[in-house]
């Protein structure tokens, strides 16, 4: 099949790193350099049996860097992960010309604090949002990030060496991972719980109030789903809580609901 040239470009990957049997991230060159705002995806494509299999990935890279970076979790049912998963240093992609996203820091509420909730990989817009204040981007006067991630074990949390770098670095960021089954993670000194538990936990410590605050929940649909409680209890209304949902969940069968 012929990938449409005026839609698609190829992008090399010319590094990989593996985090675990599951999560692993690329670095790629593209053909033609992508616009884009932190925050926002990628469609990326393999073809595979004459056609072309399409995804939405969150790009981790900031737009000041010149590779783009993905950070991607093997869903072994899934059509496209597993053939993602099988590209090595070398292989290319297909990329649409167009980035997309409306999940981009909302700086115009004028809100000094973003609350920034995700599970694993729903890291990578907020990686891309600290990396581009980090590599020189005008920080707003009293501008607050806080990342809150939470995973299974601690090894799921492919950032964390930067992201905590980036908390020690600048008093405008704080990163807090946890991990939701520490009793699989003996050594796990940190956080223990889910996002939603966290966020709880640290609303009053962190000085998160509804008036000086947008949220931000990206991710898992279960996660979002409860966060969005959380935040609806403390009085946070809709339009300041912001959502990626990454998947929809499938419908159980017939067999799975009456079994
Ligand atoms: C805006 C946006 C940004 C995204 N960014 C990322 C990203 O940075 N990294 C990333 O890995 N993924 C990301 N995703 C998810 C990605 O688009 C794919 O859905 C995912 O990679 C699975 O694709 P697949 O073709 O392998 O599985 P599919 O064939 O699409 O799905 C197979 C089944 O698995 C379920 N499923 C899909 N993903 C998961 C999962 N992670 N865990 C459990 N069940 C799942 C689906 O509901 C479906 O029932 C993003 C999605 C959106 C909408």
């Amino acid at each position: 099949m012929a990938v449409r040239s005026d839609k698609f470009q190829r992008i090399e990957i010319v590094r990989r790193k593996d985090h675990s049997a599951d999560l692993w991230s690329i670095r790629a060159r593209a053909e033609e350099r992508l616009g884009f705002k932190p925050g926002q995806y990628a469609t990326l494509g393999v073809e595979s049996e004459g056609k072309l299999i399409q995804r939405a990935y969150s790009i981790v890279s900031s737009p000041a860097e010149e590779e783009l970076e993905f950070f991607f979790e093997l869903v072994p049912q899934g059509e496209l992960t597993p053939l993602l998963h099988e590209l090595r240093e070398g292989d290319t992609i297909w990329m649409r010309r167009q980035s997309r996203g409306l999940f981009t820091l909302d700086l115009a509420s004028g809100h000094a604090n973003h609350f920034l909730l995700c599970t694993v990989t729903g890291v990578a817009p907020y990686v891309s949002m600290a990396r581009t204040f980090a590599l020189g981007g005008e920080v707003p006067r009293g501008l607050r990030l806080v990342v809150i991630q939470a995973a299974s074990r601690s090894w799921e949390f492919a950032y964390r060496e930067e992201l905590d770098e980036l908390s020690q670095k600048f008093a405008w960021f704080r990163y807090i991972p946890s991990v939701s089954r520490p009793w699989e993670d003996s050594d796990w000194q940190g956080e223990v719980g889910r996002v939603e538990d966290i966020a709880r936990k640290h609303f009053d410590a962190l000085g998160l109030e509804p008036a000086t605050t947008t949220a931000y929940l990206c991710g898992h649909p279960e996660m979002i789903e409860k966060c969005k409680g959380v935040f609806k209890r403390r009085g946070f209304s809709k339009e300041f809580v912001r959502e990626e949902i990454y998947w929809v969940p499938a419908k159980p069968s017939r067999d799975e609901v009456t079994a």
